[in-house]
């Protein structure tokens, strides 16, 4: 009897070995899951492959594991972005997507989602992108077969818009046969055309520009634009795939439409109305208001000709906006992080968070905004979002509490993805 239980202690010990040989221990001087309040001390993280296997205590470091020491740190779930394209750039972006063929926009895009995952950006879903091809979609499948490093790609091909729309370029004379930076398309049956398209071509998201945009040329965001019918039929022909769909609205009347016919998120909700704030919580649907763009246009687009329009109505509707905003954080809309990033200067994403927090939502709140929330908006919440055993290592640290300063997410010192570590610190 005594025999086998030596055997078996040390066997036990021999397999504790044998585990830790291919684990990675991460010592966190704080950690915080992003599931609950608790920030815990001296947490450690074990990470096997991809995933995280177990979460313990210092004592269960072995001298076999690889050990990451970010005691001087806090740490957290990886960062999701839910509105990004990262195929677009520059002000004059109508026209910038025509200057570079789809190969060289792959090109291009993998450097910037490279760039974002090494700001802490582990996950994205790009709200269509400016391609006359599938470049972006490409980017995710180059990084999922293990050929490039780059963040877990979520998101739509193009982004659907009627003629005349926020995605169409409206500026060229008629004799001009221009490819759109959206995908054009007017009536139920070329929806239901396109939306098999873009599933076709690998879309796990359906994108489609309900009302008028700010930054486009010679269309109004106050106006609606697609009929209920089309809506609909974007809608249902998705959801049949079991594809979402993510609606750009800003016009009261179509945030409100896009709700009730079946929308999984809006983008953007400018002209958002007590009746909007109802819907949200009725339907469970999504609001990423993207306000860190608006910021940034404020700042750098003052003598932009191209940005003119968005930059007169933001100043005009910012200040009600933001109020609408704090109304609905304080009823418990569903909100998430989504910056609108299209290749701006490094670490614009994380000053969403920022905005977040000066509207109301506690320094936790807004970090689950982009982690948990986001997770569940993308239904992934069973593989990321969160520091739980089971999931994507997917974690990064910074060296400020951003409990105690929001901004130090501008700032993030070591990334890991999926196990891989992709910014080690300095
Ligand atoms: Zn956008």
């Amino acid at each position: 009897m005594k025999i086998v239980l030596m055997v078996c202690a040390v066997m036990m010990q021999c397999t504790l070995a044998l585990n830790a040989q291919n684990q990675t221990a991460i010592l966190c001087g704080r950690l915080l899951t992003g599931t609950d309040k608790e920030v815990k001390t001296n947490a450690v993280i074990f990470v096997q492959g991809e995933k995280i296997v177990e979460i313990g205590t210092q004592n269960a470091i072995r001298p076999e594991h690889t050990l990451i020491d970010l005691s001087g740190y806090t740490v957290m779930p990886g960062l999701i972005d839910a509105h990004v394209h990262p195929l677009i750039y520059g002000d004059d972006y109508q026209t910038n997507h025509l200057k570079g063929s789809s190969a060289f926009n792959a090109l291009r895009g993998l450097k910037t989602v490279q760039n974002w995952l090494a700001e802490g950006w582990t996950t994205i879903r790009i709200a269509g992108d400016a391609d006359t091809q599938y470049a972006h979609l490409e980017i995710r499948d180059a990084i999922n077969k293990g050929i490039f490093d780059g963040p877990r790609i979520f998101g739509a091909g193009h982004y659907l818009s009627v003629t005349g729309g926020g995605g169409d370029i409206n500026f060229f004379s008629p004799e001009q046969k221009i490819i759109a930076d959206g995908l054009i398309v007017d009536g139920p049956d070329e929806i239901r055309k396109a939306v098999r398209n873009e599933i076709k071509y690998g879309s796990d998201w359906i994108k489609i520009l309900v009302t008028g945009a700010f930054m486009s040329v010679g269309d109004n965001p106050q106006n609606v634009h697609f009929s209920d019918a089309e809506i609909s039929t974007a809608v249902e022909e998705a959801k049949r795939r079991g594809v979402p769909v993510m609606a750009h609205a800003h016009a009261t009347e179509g945030i409100n439409k896009a709700i009730k016919l079946g929308v999984r998120s809006i983008e953007h909700g400018t002209f958002l109305n007590d009746e909007s704030i109802d819907l949200f919580l009725k339907y469970d649907v999504y609001l990423i208001p993207t306000l860190a763009i608006g910021e940034y246009g404020l700042e750098t687009w003052e003598n932009s000709e191209a940005q003119a329009k968005n930059i007169a109505l933001t100043k005009k509707y910012r200040a009600a906006f933001k109020a609408m905003l704090q109304k609905a954080i304080k009823r418990g809309v569903k909100i998430g992080v989504g910056s609108d990033n299209v290749g701006f200067p490094p670490n614009f994403a994380a000053r969403e968070f920022v905005e977040l927090v000066k509207l109301g939502m506690s320094p936790l709140q807004a970090i689950q905004a982009g982690t948990k929330v986001n997770a569940a908006l993308l239904m992934k919440d069973n593989e990321i979002g969160t520091i739980e055993v089971g999931k994507f290592a997917d974690i990064i640290a910074t060296k400020i509490n951003p409990l105690d300063d929001i901004s130090e997410l501008t700032r993030v010192k070591f990334v890991m993805k999926g196990g891989k570590v992709i910014k080690a610190i300095e």
